[in-house]
């Protein structure tokens, strides 16, 4: 290991790199209630650290912190720039604000707990140079939070996530481990970034839509940049031979408007809802009580995704991200059974209630059924369930329990859903008197005939 290390330094400190032909860039940092002197080495390492004509000014954002005076005294530092926000706006929206100011063409995000490393900068600049859809971040060392002292991290690693959508590092698997030990220099494709600090093409960073400004705060905007990035045809990238020291801190220093678990909650739910499709579902199975916390109106965000014409999230996990186990699911569907425009609707009934056909909303709540594999058909925890064996029977919900009187199959071609013991599939012909009926199957029949879509939009 030792000798692994030393075999890493000694490749990276050979690196040259040309710096004439790099591009210069605006280091933009948010900060909020931050201490004086973690801001003063922020700034102080990225002039010494950094080749003079490669840092065209430092964008400090003080997001309305108590005292304006922590800014304003960094102000007289040369290339020093501060805007203050006249209330607090969260670190989205202030790594905007000091994005939209910047005058470089490229952007270089740090947190304001921060020591940038020797030849920190010019690894990351040549990235996004060759390829201005990378997004690249350094390694991120640790500051001590007990003595400030700086301690190398390991640069086996990456980031990814598990379905509570919390951000963690992983250990590279063994290839990519034996394939570094080749060229310990070279790039490692990340499926997420830590968040705080990175590099990034302005003119890329605006045109895929920035952040989301709707969220607040802190947390849940690293997942969003990097499923966005990744879906709508960029990468994300560590590059070993950068590193930055951070501070990393048990609890947050500051405080959280509307409660840190309800904000943090609120954001991931914007990126899950907008980025993720139907794997949402595995993300509100692990962590439900995100499912009562109102995430706003992301129709803008969605429309951005469809205007960049990104792809899907079944694609991010099968080409960037196919460690990430997919739970078990027994569920083969979940959505809408629609028939036209109508759709298969609880019409606000409970236990031992019908159900009918009620225009399509698209926005699932009593319209969201799931068709798991072994034949039920749900609505949370209720299931499709027919009342007698004889045709004609009402079709109502009860608690699922298994039994062979709520087992369902679909009939395909046709779209028809039969019940498993009995010839009797589901009916809407007299969906305006009794509901749903179980009458004789017939695949001549427009009434029984379903079909299973996605409702995009569902929130609940
Ligand atoms: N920050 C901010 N406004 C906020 C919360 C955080 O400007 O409302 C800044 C904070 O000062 C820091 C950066 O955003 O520079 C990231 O926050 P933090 O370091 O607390 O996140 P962590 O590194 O712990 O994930
Ligand atoms: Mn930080």
């Amino acid at each position: 290991m030792f000798s692994f290390i030393l075999h890493f330094i000694y490749r990276c400190r050979r690196k040259t790199w040309e710096i004439e032909d790099l591009p210069p860039t605006s280091v933009i940092i948010t900060f909020h209630n931050e201490a004086r002197s973690s801001l003063l080495r922020t700034v102080v390492s990225v002039l010494n650290r950094s080749p003079e004509h490669l840092i065209k000014e430092i964008i400090l954002v003080d997001d309305f912190s108590d005292n304006p005076q922590d800014g304003e005294e960094l102000a007289k530092i040369q290339k020093v720039r501060v805007l203050r926000n006249d209330k607090r706006e969260g670190l989205m929206r202030s790594r905007v604000k000091g994005a939209d100011a910047a005058r470089a063409t490229v952007l270089t995000f740090l947190d304001s707990h921060c020591e940038c490393n020797v030849n920190w900068l010019e690894p990351l600049l040549e990235r996004v140079e060759k390829d201005p859809t990378r997004v690249v971040c350094p390694v991120i060392d640790v500051i001590s939070m007990d003595t400030f002292q700086y301690i190398g991290a390991s640069a086996d690693l990456r980031g990814g996530f598990d379905w509570n959508l919390v951000f963690k590092w992983e250990y590279l698997s063994y290839a990519e481990r034996e394939s570094r030990q080749r060229d310990p220099t070279q790039a490692i494709r990340t499926p997420m970034i830590a968040g705080g600090l990175f590099v990034i093409n302005k003119k890329y960073f605006d045109k895929l839509g920035k952040y989301d400004m709707q969220m607040d705060v802190w947390g849940g905007e690293n997942l969003e940049i990097s499923f966005r990035v990744w879906q709508c045809g960029g990468s994300l990238e560590i590059i070993p031979c950068s590193r930055v020291g951070h501070v990393f801190r048990k609890r947050h220093p500051y405080s959280f408007p509307g409660g840190s678990g309800n904000v943090f909650a609120k954001n991931t739910r914007r990126a899950a809802e907008v980025w993720m499709d139907d794997y949402k579902h595995f993300y509100y199975s692990s962590v439900p009580l995100a499912k009562n916390i109102p995430f706003g109106d992301i129709s803008e965000r969605v429309k951005l995704r469809n205007d960049l014409h990104c792809k899907s999230f079944k694609w991010y996990l099968q080409n960037v991200y196919p460690e990430l186990s997919i739970p078990h699911s027994t569920t083969s569907h979940i959505g809408e059974l629609r028939q036209g425009i109508f759709c298969l609707d609880t019409m606000g009934h409970l236990l031992d209630g019908y159900v009918a056909l009620y225009q399509c909303h698209h926005t699932g709540g009593n319209q969201e059924w799931s068709f798991t594999n072994t034949g039920l058909i749900k609505h949370h925890d209720l299931c499709l369930t027919l009342s007698s064996h004889m045709k004609g029977a009402q079709v109502v919900m009860r608690i699922c329990d298994g039994s062979d009187s709520q087992k369902w199959h679909r009939i395909e071609p046709g779209g028809l859903l039969r019940h498993s013991r009995y010839p009797l599939c589901l009916d809407s012909r007299l969906t305006n008197i009794r509901g749903i009926t179980a009458e004789r199957c017939n695949s001549a029949s427009d009434t029984q005939k379903w079909q299973l879509t996605s409702s995009s939009l569902s929130s609940a």
